[in-house]
Order: structure tokens, then sequence, then C-alpha cells
């Protein structure tokens, strides 16, 4: 079975002392897909456990820098469940080196594993003794961010940044980023769950765009704290645990359960048979975890979905993986058989059948709880997924080119998970009262071209460097009848098909006037 390879290269970047522009990498691990599959699931972020202690090691560096380091970095730990711990011998689950060019970060727990090869995670290419404390403020900041899993948030799905692109692509271009570099930090909207659901751009990961480079003078400065949004998505992430008040009665009974999570291992698109005896895809996590003082008590892991806005996840007909108000969900009971029990690797299973949300693609999250007798003792944080179904097209519109008598039509889009598939895109015709323009065998008139996307995601038209494909036609060989060809007007629109079967079609139809010679 083949399998797809997503892999992502982001650069960030910071004005330093000097006002110069220097770019920084953040860095991810590959994540499969199986283009095999129809549907699955993406975890962009690589979220660590909540509540963790992050060992953090320095390679080199002056003990002025250092201190900035773990000045800002503990910013974060106001507001997630995380705690970072600076070490000077033993394995590290955060190395950074001051050796490479730029700044960046590899996103998330991915660090972990990139430190375990003796290897930076995290570098920081632009410090020295004499650096404001503001660009080490913001630089670390945004670093440590992405080092708990957090994106650019210029990439969010929400945002409405009309780029003035030929002034971007310009602007960078003369800093040395090629087009693609360009194309894949500024422009890479393309729905997946990336970010907070709700656009900040006060985000402390928000590049700095000056009023230039927007067509409708939208600017963003350089963000230097962390932002509300900032805030609330690392606390949803890693939560801290609630105090709660110790009633009396509660002191004299017997020491109260507690549990910890100590591993999370996530697999997605994986067969398993589900509560219903199907062997259906899904994610399985394998969760590793302390209960104490609960031996012989009803316990259980229960996991909730969520629509990334926060909006519950509903499906009355996910039977046996609801709650009562329909919350799709998975439930794993068990009753520890010692005071002091660890768990390795209990695991549940969500299959995707449950989701019931048709083709498309859908940020989603979800969290668990660790429960003894209806209390809770720990829960995750959420995990943010991004759950694809079928193929995607993103975005389908066209540019027009009119000379003489030739029509060429350029169409623009993304297109998802239809990777070595044959696709045809058409262009289709409309007389003046929309009825469809008919050949002589009353077929809908269409011009096509066949085309195949090598990627998992490719994109046509959309930037200088896109694959393109041009629809182009003499407007004397359309098929028009008198009455068509008298009203001087017919409307064109552009399609997507793939097995002969029409996958979206432009929402607007685009008039064509002409005129007889
Ligand atoms: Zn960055």
């Amino acid at each position: 079975m083949k399998k797809l390879t997503l892999l992502f290269i982001l650069f960030c970047f910071f004005n330093n002392l000097f006002g110069q522009v220097q770019s920084c990498q953040d860095k991810f691990i590959a994540q499969e897909f199986d283009k095999n599959r129809e549907n699955g699931v993406f975890d962009y972020n690589d979220k660590w456990i909540n509540g963790s202690t992050i060992k953090v090691k320095f390679l080199g560096g002056s003990d002025f820098v250092k201190s900035k380091i773990v000045k800002y970095s503990r910013y974060w730990e106001k507001y997630a469940n995380i705690t970072f711990k600076f070490i000077d011998f033993g394995s590290a689950d955060i190395l950074i080196s001051f050796l490479d060019d730029g700044s960046w970060s590899y996103v998330g727990k991915a660090s972990k594993k990139i430190a375990s090869e003796n290897r930076a995670s995290m570098n920081f290419g632009w410090f020295t003794d004499t650096t404001k404390e503001i660009v080490f403020k913001r630089t670390i900041l945004h670093e440590f961010g992405h080092a708990l899993g957090l994106h650019h948030e210029h990439t969010n799905p929400k945002n409405n940044i009309k780029w003035n692109k030929p002034v971007v692509y310009n602007y960078y271009s003369n800093k040395g980023w090629t087009p693609e570099k360009v194309r894949s930090n500024l422009f890479p909207k393309y729905g997946e769950t990336l970010s907070n659901s709700k656009y900040d751009k006060y985000s402390i990961m928000h590049y700095h765009i000056p009023k230039e480079h927007t067509l409708d003078g939208y600017s963003v400065g350089w963000n230097s704290e962390l932002s509300n949004g900032d805030r609330n998505i690392i606390s949803e992430m890693y939560p801290k645990p609630t105090t709660k008040k110790v009633t009396s009665t509660e002191i004299s009974n017997t020491k109260p359960a507690t549990g910890q999570i100590l591993d999370v291992q996530m697999e997605h698109g994986v067969y398993r048979l589900d509560k219903n005896n199907t062997n259906t895809l899904g994610t399985e996590l394998s969760i590793s975890f302390n209960i104490n003082n609960a031996k012989s008590k009803k316990s259980s892991i229960v996991a909730y979905f969520y629509h990334a806005n926060g909006r519950k996840l509903i499906n009355n007909e996910a039977i046996n993986y609801r709650t009562d108000i329909g919350q799709v969900g998975a439930l794993k009971e068990f009753s520890p058989t010692y005071e002091e029990s660890t768990y390795d690797g209990l695991k549940i299973f969500i299959p995707y059948w449950t989701f019931d949300l048709g083709n498309g693609e859908f940020p989603l999250k979800f969290m668990f709880n660790l429960r003894s007798e209806d209390k809770t003792l720990v829960t995750s944080g959420y995990y943010q997924i991004t759950y694809l179904k079928g193929k995607i097209v993103n975005e389908l519109k066209s540019n027009a080119i009119m000379t003489g008598v030739n029509i060429g039509v350029l169409p623009i889009f993304v297109i998802k998970n239809a990777e070595e598939e044959e696709c045809t895109t058409c262009l289709l015709f409309v007389n003046s009262k929309y009825q469809p323009i008919l050949t002589q065998e009353n077929q809908h008139f269409k011009i096509c071209q066949n085309f195949t996307p090598k990627n998992f995601t490719e994109i046509y038209g959309v930037h200088p460097d896109d694959n393109k494909i041009s629809l182009s036609l003499d407007i004397n060989d359309i098929p028009m009848n008198k009455s068509e060809l008298n009203s001087g007007k017919i409307y064109y629109a552009v399609a997507l098909y793939s097995e002969g079967t029409e996958i979206i079609r432009e929402a607007t139809w685009t008039p064509i006037e002409f005129q007889f010679e």
C-alpha cells in the first residue's frame, strides 16, 4: 500500500537590531497519509502530554543570552500546564543551538525526537549580548510557541488577508527568498487546523505585515507579547488542574483518587474492530497513566470530540460512540487492581464513521479525561486534528483572457488527495438564459483538459510558479444557435471532474460578450 508524505518547512522572520529581515525555519516531521484510504486524520500540532516537564539544554551560548531564553520561555508556563526544566547534563527534549543562520524550531513533540538524535531542535541565529530586549522577547516567545505545538498565525484558515502578491514576492525576493519559499510561508491558507480556530492578528505567532503588502492597507505590527488568543489556545492545549475546595467529608474519607498521564501515542488511519464488531478505519490512542487510590473502583477514559470552534461534534447515530446528548466520543472502562496502578498503553479506538461529516476537510479537536467514580482525575487538554474525506478541491475560480476570437481561461484551484489520479477540468457554457449550450448530439458543450496531480496537495494557477492548465478555444467553435448568437452574451464556468464525475463547479457564471465583425 502506497504511503504519501506531507512535508512542511516554514520560515519565519524578525527584524534584528539593524532592521534587516532575517529568516528562520519552523520544522516539522513529515506526516503520512495513505491515499488508498478515502479518509484520514492529520495532527499538525504534535502536542506534548499535558503536565509535562520539558527538559531544555543549551549547546553553547553566552550566559547572558541563555538567561534571556530562560526568562522569556517561562512566560508560557504561566498559561500552559508545562514546566521547562533547564539542564546541563543528561538527555534533553529541546536542544538549543546558536550556530545555524536564523532562528527556528521544530513544532511540538517532534523536538524530542530530533533532540534524541543529538541534533538541535531550536536555534537562535542572531542573538548577541547586545541584542535588544524586545528582540529577545518576541523571538524567544515565538520559537517556544512553535516548540509547544503552535504554527504561524497568518496561516490560520480563518484569516482574511488580501495579500498584494506581486509586492510581497518582490519584497521577499529582494531578501533572497525563492517564490516557493514565499508562497509556502505566507500563503498556505488551505484549511488545515494549524492554529487557533479564531484568527488572531495580535498573536506572537503572526508575521509582521506592512500595509504595503496588502490590497486594502491591512497591516500587522511587530507582535511581542502573548496575546489573549495565544493564552487561550495554549491553556486549552495544556489546561492547568482546577484546584478544588476540599470538603470536610472528603477529608474524613480515604485518600482521594489521583491520576497522571504518562504517555499518549496516536495512530491515525488504522483498521480495528469497533464496538459494533465492524473492522473499520479510525484513530487509536494508546494511553499510559498512573491511577492511585482507585482500587476496584469503576474507572474510565472518556474521549470527547468537538469542532475546532468549540461546538460539540454531534451524531445521534454514532451507536456506542456518543454521549447521552449525542456528542461523538469513546469510553473505555476498567477497574484498577492495586491502590497504585500503572497502565501501559491502554487502547481506545475512535472509528471515523462516527464523525458522519461527508466529504471535505474538517478542523476538529478532541480531549480525553481519566475518571474514577464519576470524578475527573486528570484531563489531556485539546488535541487539534484535521479530518479529511474524499478528494478536496479548495477555492475553484478562474481567470480569463479574451483576445480577438480567442477565449483563454486559467482554472485556479487547490486539489488534495487525488495524487496520480487522472482528473479533468472543463470549461462549460450557458446562454444568456442560463440554459446549457448544446452540441449537435444534444450534449452540454465543453472544452476539457486532463491533468494528473503529482502530490497530495497540488496548486493550480494561484501563484506564478504553480502548475497551469489553459482551457482555450475560438469563440466561433462554440455551437451556438441563432438566438444565442444574436443575444451577444454567453456565460462560462470551470468544473473539475474525477472518474467522469463532477467534483466541483465554479460558483458563479462569468459573462462573455461578443459581436459580429
Ligand atoms: Zn516561526
